[in-house]
């Protein structure tokens, strides 16, 4: 059994992420963390910090809050646990955290867990190496009124994905549009826009538009299960896995699919 710390444990993907520990064998939840103001009173197995639960061969899966995952990456090198993560907004300083871990212990990172999202790329490749480069890329995400950042990690990785196929300066994001008169869209923009309201759980469109036709690769989230085993099978991962900061590629192609 691989002893899961799960951080965030109260909110959406910590609550998605313990129904699918109950439905997946080979995983047990050794403690649930949460902030101390949102622990449910009288339940056992919860605490207010990591610190007194992490040790070595522990994974941590954690969907929390930027601070608190650079927190707990720095946690997981000083105790020789692995760390499966998937908070999204992290700034510089706070990526560096997991990339430091990441030279101790086995960290899986990910904007998204989900599988569709690892072949959205794979086929948003494969089109932009068959059209004309000077197809134009929009992208467009919507999720939950709550989310707490924008634009989404999923569409940043997309926008970063434009650019690494086609060169950052040919592939310069733009964060929402307008208003007033802005002109003619320049070569090479990639539009990014976010929608937020209700209840969306994830929704991300790659318009490619040419020359009298377009297309869309669209991926939908329409439960947190999707994500959530694709944690599960990133911890599998990291509990047999060197140091080093993989993606859920690295996941797949080591033969651990989503259950
Ligand atoms: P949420 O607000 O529902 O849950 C976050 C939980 O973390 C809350 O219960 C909060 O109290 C807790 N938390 C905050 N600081 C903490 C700390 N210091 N210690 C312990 N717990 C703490 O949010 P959510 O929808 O579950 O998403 C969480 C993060 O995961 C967001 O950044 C979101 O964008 C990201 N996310 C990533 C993926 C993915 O596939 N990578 C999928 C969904 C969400």
């Amino acid at each position: 059994m691989i002893p899961l710390v799960l951080v965030g444990a109260a909110g959406r993907m910590g609550r998605a992420i313990e129904l699918a520990v109950a439905e997946v064998p080979g995983f047990v939840i050794k403690a649930r963390v949460e902030r101390a103001a949102s622990l449910p009173g009288g339940a056992a197995g919860w605490c207010a910090d990591a610190v007194a639960m992490l040790a070595a061969g522990d994974v941590a899966v954690e969907f929390s809050d930027p601070a608190a995952c650079a927190a707990l990456a720095t946690l997981c090198a000083e105790r020789g646990a692995g760390l499966v993560s998937g908070t999204s907004g992290l700034d510089a300083a706070q990526d560096e955290a997991v990339r430091a871990a990441a030279r101790r212990v086995a960290v899986v990172r990910a904007a998204n867990f989900s599988v569709g999202v690892a072949v959205l790329r794979r086929a948003l490749q494969a089109a932009l190496e068959a059209l004309p480069p000077g197809w134009d890329v929009e992208i467009v995400e919507r999720h939950h009124r709550r989310k707490a950042d924008s634009p989404s990690g999923t569409a940043l990785a997309l926008a970063g994905d434009v650019a690494s196929r086609r060169g950052a300066e040919n592939a310069v994001p733009l964060f929402g549009r307008g208003p007033g008169r802005t002109g003619p869209r320049p070569v090479g923009e990639i539009g990014v826009h976010s929608v937020r309201g209700g209840t969306w759980v994830g929704d991300h469109a790659v318009l490619l538009a040419g020359e009298g036709e377009w297309l869309e690769l669209r991926h939908v989230a329409q439960d947190r299960q999707a994500f959530a085993h694709g944690a599960l099978a990133a911890a599998r991962f990291v509990a047999g896995a060197g140091p080093g900061l993989y993606g859920l590629e690295d996941v797949l192609a080591a033969g651990h699919p989503a259950p």
